[in-house]
């Protein structure tokens, strides 16, 4: 349904991009639009998303899409879960303002392989990109057509996916977006587990082993501090921790925070980056030393 007006502290929800384009356009000049583009299976991490857009913005619009087109055909589309109602009194008690589920017709009124592309070379290629070929391609494509409908000041994305919100940063300084990308800290379970709408996939044990990723990271930092400074030591390090778990690692990197470029002799602020599964799920964290 189209919305009704922001100051009314009711949630306005919309599915048609040229109506939310329209609506958001009609506010006041010199309001500022804060977007938290989400795929839903709303938890507090998404949450911390909408509350830094609520501080820095006077609107916040909030997407929620699962998007087709930055999964594989062998990945979890099908299963991945949609508690739309929950999700939306969420963002309704939340504060958010607007919230945007468009349907995959909505956005891609033409199948995303037949239309128009946004892909950022080299970035999306390595880590996530080698054993999720594509799926950074998905995810430029989908960001950049929502901020365009958007049209948003400030985005606001989580360092949980430290990745992607390099290779957004990368994009709308290439084409020249007018946004500010915002990144914010990693909302984690009390045991450290880094929260996912994925975290419901793990079995009670899976779930028991998932905190010991932060802790191997953790402990790969105490060395650092500790005045270690060769990537592959700590690559090592948090390598042997992980084997006595059923943790399969995909990558474990040290990267320079900006350019996701691998260091050998590692800096303050650079990034550990890692991957792996957990009987069938993908579990991503990272941490900056
Ligand atoms: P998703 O719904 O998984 O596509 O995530 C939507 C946004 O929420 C992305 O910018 C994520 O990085 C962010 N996000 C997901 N989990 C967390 C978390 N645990 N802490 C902070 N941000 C998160």
């Amino acid at each position: 349904m189209p919305g009704k007006s922001v100051s009314s502290k009711t949630m306005a929800v919309f599915s048609k991009p040229v109506e939310l384009y329209r609506f958001l356009r009609s506010l006041k000049p010199g309001k500022t639009i804060g977007f938290v583009p989400t795929m839903g299976a709303l938890h507090e991490g998404h949450l911390s998303l909408v509350a830094a857009s609520k501080a820095r913005c006077d609107v916040t619009v909030v997407s929620i899409f699962v998007n087709p087109a930055q999964f594989g055909p062998t990945e979890d589309f099908d299963r991945y879960p949609r508690p739309l109602e929950q999700d939306l009194a969420l963002l309704q008690r939340a504060g958010a303002d607007v919230a945007f589920t468009p349907s995959s017709k909505d956005m891609y009124p033409i199948p995303p392989k037949d239309s128009t592309q946004v892909t950022v070379p080299v970035l999306s290629d390595r880590f996530c990109g080698v054993t999720r070929p594509g799926f950074f391609y998905g995810v430029t494509t989908v960001v950049s057509r929502l901020l365009n409908i958007v049209g948003p000041e400030y985005a606001f994305f989580g360092e949980k996916d430290f990745q992607q919100l390099v290779i957004i940063r990368r994009m709308v300084t290439d084409l020249f977006m007018p946004v500010t990308i915002v990144g914010c800290p990693i909302v984690r379970e009390a045991d450290g587990l880094a929260m996912s709408s994925r975290n419901i996939y793990l079995s009670a044990t899976e779930r028991e082993t998932a905190p010991r990723i932060y802790e191997a990271l953790n402990s790969a930092a105490a060395i650092f501090y500790g005045g270690e400074i060769q990537a592959s030591a700590l690559i090592a390090h948090v390598r042997r921790i992980l084997e006595s778990t059923p943790v399969r690692i995909d990558y474990v990197d040290i990267v320079s925070p900006d350019t996701l470029e691998p260091r050998h002799l590692v800096q303050r602020d650079d990034r550990i980056l890692f991957a792996g599964y957990l009987g069938r799920t993908r579990l991503i964290d990272n941490l900056a030393f």
